[in-house]
């Protein structure tokens, strides 16, 4: 785009890849504090420093980082699609009730994934963990916590 100097790292990219200055304020503003933005919230952060960029171009780009393994992009069902400046492989805990997400402070568990060897007859490529529960405010919030014991689904009598 209007990136006319590149530095020589950046040049073995293929110009679609390049590390424009748009592109490295959204990757910074999403690595300042991990707080997996939405799109939106992404948005609203980087316009304080490009006030001209329109959300089309955030989009456009957080897809291009994706694909670049800059960052990754979090699929959570039934809601926005989140931003994770992190792009090396982490477990997270969501808030069901407000949709906070942090990373959750544990190693990758591997041996999940040994677990499940011959025991399917999928080839197993990797796997997902989400954690959920309150954040530290909707655990004051009544409503929160009563809204929290009908969404979690018991837990089987085996
Ligand atoms: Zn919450
Ligand atoms: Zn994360």
């Amino acid at each position: 785009m209007q990136n006319r100097n590149p530095t020589t790292s950046e040049t073995k990219q293929p110009a679609k890849f390049r590390m424009t200055r748009q592109r490295r304020v959204i990757l910074e503003e999403l690595r300042k504090e991990n707080i997996h933005p939405t799109a939106d919230m992404l948005y609203e952060m980087v316009r304080k420093r490009l006030p001209h960029i329109s959300l089309g171009t955030v989009y456009r780009n957080l897809e291009l980082l994706t694909a670049m393994g800059e960052i990754q992009t979090l699929e959570i069902s039934g809601s926005q699609k989140r931003y994770d400046g992190i792009p090396q492989k982490h477990y997270h805990i969501r808030c069901i009730y407000c949709g906070r997400m942090d990373d959750a402070p544990i190693a990758p568990l591997n041996s999940l994934e040994d677990n499940l060897y011959g025991a399917t007859v999928y080839t197993i490529m990797g796997h997902r963990l989400e954690f959920l529960g309150l954040c530290p405010e909707c655990s004051l919030n009544e409503t929160a916590r009563r809204f929290a014991e009908q969404a979690l689904p018991a837990e089987a009598a085996l």
